[in-house]
């Protein structure tokens, strides 16, 4: 269960790092962003199911449980990833559905290829293939797939050894549960899909926690939600979606229209990178 933080938040780590105030104009801890990325999350299944890893990490962060999908498109995965990776609506970035992912469009970069362009690395472990190909050749030093838990395990050992600037999850299982019994907070199947990514990512977050030299923008998304055992169209259950960040520097606000969308532009805005176009809103602002 994720408790909702409407408006405005200070951003603080949650192990309780309360220097943000103080060490701003000479922070010269390295920018990092982790991205939890759950396929057909509903914000009420995320509510109902058993996630004290998540619980406890976006206690400290903004969170909420009426974000959007991307609004042009359909609420399928290919538009829906498309759309998180760069900040663009799907009339922009071109994907329409899950059979022409390689059609994303070469002027709308991911997030992490524009960091790489910026001189950060970036890395992805995924479960479904389709986020590589839209990923490309561009975004990532490193693409790994393999099922959630190894997606998870992957992440944490990347985080733990320091070895990228950007790392990027996609996990699966919690889409593959609602397609087969029922996107629903009543569907123990469901629920109990998304305890299985609390457990796989936890070690991922601990991994953040005891990274020292480091500051962590760390985002949970997902790329629609769903009703029956299907997702599509442009319906509430379909387009809302929760979404959680946290910034161990600076100030996190929820946007009026929080969105998927908004991923790319935090991530763009904590690392440094110049201003490109979106149709999301940046949460993160230092504090200056
Ligand atoms: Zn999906």
């Amino acid at each position: 269960m994720l408790a909702v933080v409407a408006g405005c938040a200070p951003a603080t780590v949650p192990d309780g790092d309360t220097d943000t105030d103080s060490d701003v104009a000479g922070d010269a801890r390295v920018p990092r962003v982790l991205v939890i990325g759950v396929d057909g999350l509903r914000p009420d299944g995320l509510a109902a199911a058993d996630t004290p890893a998540l619980d406890a990490w976006f206690a400290a962060g903004v969170t909420t449980d009426s974000g959007s999908t991307q609004l042009t498109g359909d609420t399928v995965s290919g538009p829906g990833w498309a759309s998180i990776l760069t900040g663009r609506e799907v009339e922009a970035h071109g994907v329409t559905s899950n059979d022409d992912l390689a059609s994303i469009s070469a002027a709308t970069p991911t997030f992490l290829a524009q960091a790489r362009d910026g001189g950060h690395t970036a890395a992805a472990a995924i479960h479904w293939l389709g986020v590589g190909v839209l990923l490309g050749s561009d975004s990532t030093d490193a693409l790994v797939p393999g099922d959630d838990a190894a997606v998870g395990a992957q992440a944490a050992r990347w985080i733990a050894d320091g070895a990228f600037d950007v790392v990027f999850t996609h996990f699966d299982d919690v889409d593959h549960a609602g397609h087969a019994s029922g996107f629903s907070a009543d569907n123990p199947d469901y629920l109990a899909a998304i305890a299985a990514v609390d457990t796989a990512i936890g070690p991922a977050l601990d991994a953040v926690a005891a990274r020292e030299g480091e500051r962590w923008l760390v985002a949970l998304v997902t790329d629609h939600g769903g009703l029956g055992t299907g997702h599509s169209g442009a319906t509430p259950p379909m387009r809302t979606i929760p979404l959680a960040m946290t910034a161990d520097r600076g100030t996190l606000t929820l946007p009026a229209t929080p969105s998927q969308m908004d991923v790319a532009p935090t991530a763009r805005a904590w690392l440094g990178l110049a201003d490109a176009a979106t149709d999301g809103t940046s949460w993160w602002q230092d504090a200056r």
